[in-house]
């Protein structure tokens, strides 16, 4: 079962990730099993954030009060390996206790997405997941209009 997010919302985790080479980013991902809308980045409020991810408890619980309150679904979060490749490591493995809960990782400008499935074939813990990046779809890109309209004609000039 393949999953899907907007390019978008891909990119904008992407270059994050690539914007922090010396520390695990990390994030939550909104949406459902199949379909990832929207994504929104979190503290990493791990010890050693170099290495590991932990999401932001503040973030996350106000996620989950949103999410009861008729807010958007969480279905999983993101994180960055620096200097790993997009598999989940052991201590994603160790980590994870939400089956169901999609994983994206990114390293190296890549992404991967992992779903949490008990006694999976990854680290005995993952799935993968196959990612659809659509374009189109998910995050709001609002246009700003320029306040700058064209020039109003003031040189009309009168004869007689
Ligand atoms: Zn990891």
């Amino acid at each position: 079962m393949s999953a899907q997010i907007s390019r978008a919302t891909l990119v904008g985790i992407v270059a994050d990730a690539a914007a922090a080479p010396d520390r695990e980013v990390c994030g939550l991902l909104f949406g459902d099993a199949r379909r990832i809308d929207s994504a929104a980045p979190a503290g990493n409020v791990a010890a050693d954030p170099a290495r590991h991810f932990e999401i932001d408890p503040a973030a996350l619980f106000a996620a989950i009060r949103a999410e009861r309150g008729g807010g958007p679904r969480i279905a999983g979060h993101y994180h960055s390996h620096p200097s790993g490749s997009t598999e989940p490591s052991a201590r994603d493995a160790a980590a994870a206790c939400q089956p169901g809960r999609l994983w994206l990782i990114v390293a190296a400008g890549e992404a991967a997405l992992w779903r949490e499935v008990p006694g999976g074939a990854v680290q005995g813990a993952f799935e993968p997941v196959p990612l659809v990046v659509e374009d189109g779809f998910g995050g709001c890109t609002p246009q700003i209009q320029s306040p700058q309209g064209p020039p109003l004609s003031t040189s009309a000039q009168r004869k007689g």
